[in-house]
């Protein structure tokens, strides 16, 4: 499997509005790190989840793939070659090959339109349909591969006429009218009724068998990264702290926080004697205010002296398996 995304130290900051007179009177300009740098791949055919609770950075960093925000730094590698905001004729190329799906369904389709339109929205935008015939082809080709069957029962109808699943399957026809190779999937089941979240899941991963897709996939639900990645990446406060093999990272978890979040996962499948049961302590600090050295030490049980002054280096621990923690070796002997 060749490399198919790659980010190189990618940073976005956002400056926050504090009250009129505050900002009035202070010469600082606060800014939070919603991204502080991180460094991943996403392999051809492969479904990289992002893990965290919300504030880490995961919609942040789909959205700054994507070349969907400004203050993007660092770089962006697909296929090969840089991103580059500035060069138009690229940018229009790759929002062809990679599309994102965003978690809210009901959101994310206009009430006015037919499903037909909507569907087919990317491909008169982007100019690549000749006539009607070709365009309603097009659409029923999208739709059945999204599992709406037979495509011609959905093309005239609304939104409001169908289910939660039903749109979820036309926002990702319409994500897969145009072909990519790459799409972000952002919390695309949180929205829905736990009755069809597996098949949704279901179809992504068909998606990733028979046409090759590659996905980013975004949830604060480790469980479902667990069903359906090839790699999990934990993020905490702008920043990935364990980044692995799905079955490295779900029963020899390396860093404190990933623990925690499996600690939660309901029934998981991994041994009881593996499983630290672990709590986290209070909230996510705030992302405007990031803990000095590591910087999940006001949470975590195991923090010792060095882990308030020195922040800890993602660190290769076995074959493709990443953590940031000082004691993460420590940790994981005590486990097993
Ligand atoms: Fe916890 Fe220290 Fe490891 Fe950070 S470096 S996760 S505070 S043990």
């Amino acid at each position: 499997m060749g490399s198919l995304l790659k980010t190189k130290d990618l940073r976005v900051n956002f400056n926050v509005q504090s009250g009129f007179l505050k900002e009035l009177f202070s010469k600082e300009k606060k800014q939070v790190k919603a991204v502080d740098g991180i460094d991943f791949h996403i392999n051809k055919g492969e479904i990289v989840s992002l893990v965290g609770e919300s504030g880490s950075g995961k919609t942040t960093t789909g959205k700054a793939i994507l070349q969907l925000l400004d203050h993007v730094e660092g770089e962006v590698l697909y296929d090969g070659s840089q991103i580059n905001k500035r060069d138009k004729k690229q940018i229009k190329s790759f929002r062809q090959r990679a599309q994102m799906i965003f978690q809210d369904p009901y959101e994310s389709l206009n009430s006015k339109f037919k499903i037909m339109d909507i569907v087919a929205e990317p491909l008169e935008i982007n100019k690549k349909i000749r006539n009607e015939d070709e365009k309603r082809e097009k659409v029923k080709e999208a739709l059945e591969w999204a599992g709406l069957k037979p495509a011609e029962a959905y093309m005239d109808r609304y939104p409001h006429e169908l289910s939660g699943g039903q749109r979820q399957r036309v926002v990702i026809a319409a994500a897969l009218i145009l072909n990519p190779e790459f799409i972000v999937a952002d919390e695309p089941v949180s929205m829905l009724d736990v009755s069809v979240r597996a098949d949704i899941l279901r179809l992504m991963v068909d998606l990733r068998d028979k046409k090759g897709i590659s996905y980013l996939f975004i949830t604060h639900d480790i469980s479902l990264a667990w069903l359906i990645s090839n790699r999990i990446a934990i993020m905490y406060l702008g920043k990935i702290v364990e980044i692995g093999d799905v079955n490295k990272v779900i029963s020899s978890s390396l860093h404190p926080y990933t623990k925690a979040l499996i600690n939660v996962m309901p029934k998981p499948k991994i041994s009881k004697e593996k499983r630290k049961r672990m709590v986290l302590k209070g909230e996510t600090p705030n992302p405007s205010n990031i803990p000095s050295g590591c910087r999940f030490h006001t949470r975590c049980p195991f923090a010792e002296e060095k882990c308030r002054v020195e922040e800890p280096a993602l660190a290769q621990y076995s074959e493709g398996h990443f953590a940031a923690c000082h004691f993460a070796e420590k940790l994981l002997e005590g486990a097993e």
